[in-house]
């Protein structure tokens, strides 16, 4: 499949809208997971105390990052784990390689990681003649179809079973089945091989606690106590917002978590591993290593609105409560993290020239902040960065055409809004409005602008491509009012 990108997110979108393969597999998002995380918040007494105090410990996190940090990594190296710092992807990547092939390892086994993901950790292994085996079972799947995740919480959503049914045939060599329960026997006896083989496990984090250098990671299908305890050696890829300062902040985000995510009140398995077995008959890996990586959430921190997309604890439910994402899918934004945080997270992973469509893939309907658990203002973060786009502090150079065009539309509303603020301005604006809006009105409303009209109109042009405006009204309110009084002398 070829691999698409965040830069051409409006053909994307396009035609993931014409393949209704992808509208089949993407009604489980609203059929389960948004009723079932319906049901599991409402078994949790104070939700919405619950939310308040996750935003409150993540904004002390981050308002005090160095301080958390310093603190995290005294403690994991106390405990024996080995720290390493990463400026970027590319560093984070030559890291790993280099501890896999200090272990002369040519395979490692891998659980789950989207910052593994964001950096591109696979592809970077192989190239360097080592295999990396995903045993996340949705993981596995995509690994096997060549794609990359479509969700960040079930990286094969986009799949139905007949799709999936024809990977094993064709890469695992198995009878055609749709029979759930061979496909999951199947996967088991041969990752449990590959487990058998590895002597590096790698993983993700799902948080740090400064005060005891612990790491957590949550799962539900066994594979990463797996990747974590039966290796040798353990590498942990962190992004440095994943810290938090206590032991006892964790309750919070184990009640949060999952039931953001896949509506379930706690996840099946939580591993937490405070550096290196401490006794050689204990179950574990003997060399733990932690490789703490920037890339790019130093810029983010600058900023109080673009802070609060670290705030983020990959939960998912952003995706499943956007409606653009329930049309399109997580390919289409062309990046590790598709929806709504997506549309804020990668313009500000890889730049925003580079993917300047992504903060308009909303309806800024605000579902996407209305549940999501540590209260990210999500539609604040998209109009930061479409301002940032339309001002000219993003978005290339002068003669960008996308700047151009947005920077049309942003005149517009400026003129608007001008014509608007003064009672003669608004009083001339509407009449001119009455009168020229005879060529394009049909049926009391503003249609689709087509032709010389929205050539000279570009934002008509582009507003009315999708949507109707109601028409002026042929008399204004006031004249009405005048018109009543005068009649009632
Ligand atoms: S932005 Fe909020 S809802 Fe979306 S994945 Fe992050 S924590 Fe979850």
């Amino acid at each position: 499949m070829q691999q698409l990108t965040a830069e051409t997110f409006d053909q994307n979108a396009r035609a993931a809208l014409n393949d209704p393969v992808l509208h089949g597999a993407l009604r489980n998002l609203a059929d389960n997971f948004v009723t079932r995380r319906q049901n599991a918040i409402a078994s949790v007494d104070d939700w919405e105390g619950l939310r308040e105090k996750a935003r409150a410990i993540k904004e002390e996190t981050l308002l005090h990052l160095d301080e958390y940090l310093s603190q995290f990594v005294e403690n994991a190296e106390k405990a024996g784990a080995k720290i390493h710092w990463a400026r970027d992807g590319k560093e984070a990547c030559q890291i790993v390689i280099d501890l896999v092939k200090n272990r002369d390892a040519r395979m490692v086994v891998k659980a789950k990681s989207m910052a593994g993901e964001e950096i591109h950790l696979n592809e970077a292994l192989e190239r360097s003649g080592i295999e990396p085996v995903e045993t996340d079972l949705g993981e596995w799947i995509i690994q096997l179809a060549g794609e990359t995740p479509s969700h960040i919480v079930v990286p094969a959503i986009h799949k139905t079973k007949e799709q999936i049914a024809d990977i094993f045939v064709e890469k695992v060599g198995i009878e055609k089945t749709d029979n759930v329960d061979v496909l999951t026997k199947t996967t088991r006896r041969i990752l449990r091989e590959r487990f058998a083989e590895a002597e590096v496990g790698i993983s993700g984090v799902n948080f740090g606690v400064a005060e005891t250098g612990t790491i957590l990671i949550l799962e539900n299908e066994g594979n990463i106590r797996l990747t974590t305890s039966l290796t040798k050696t353990h590498i942990a890829v962190m992004g440095i917002e994943k810290v938090i300062p206590k032991f006892a902040d964790l309750d919070v985000f184990l009640k949060l978590l999952p039931r953001s995510g896949t509506g379930q009140r706690l996840t099946a398995y939580q591993s937490l591993i405070t550096g290196v077995k401490k006794n050689a008959a204990d179950a574990g890996p003997e060399d733990v290593h932690i490789v703490l990586m920037d890339n790019g959430r130093s810029r983010m921190l600058g900023h109080p609105v673009t802070r609060q997309s670290l705030a983020c604890i990959r939960c998912g439910a952003c995706l499943n409560a956007c409606p653009v994402y329930q049309q399109v899918g997580g390919h289409a934004y062309g990046s590790v993290y598709p929806g709504p945080i997506g549309a804020v997270i990668t313009p500000q992973l890889i730049g925003i020239s580079k993917a300047k469509q992504l903060p308009y893939a909303s309806s800024l309907c605000g579902a996407c902040k209305e549940v999501c658990p540590v209260k990210i203002d999500i539609p604040e973060l998209l109009l930061h960065l479409r301002a940032e786009i339309t001002d000219g502090t993003a978005g290339g150079s002068a003669n960008n055409p996308e700047r151009k065009r947005r920077f049309a539309e942003s005149l517009a509303f400026k003129m608007y809004g001008k014509a608007w603020s003064g009672q003669f301005s608004y009083g001339l604006g509407t009449k001119a409005a009455r009168i020229m809006q005879k060529l394009v009105v049909r049926d009391g409303k503003i249609g689709k602008a087509s032709g010389l009209i929205a050539k000279l109109l570009p934002p008509l042009g582009a507003w009315t491509a999708w949507r109707d405006a109601p028409a002026v009204a042929p008399r204004s309110f006031r004249e009405q009012w005048k018109d009543g009084l005068d009649k009632q002398g």
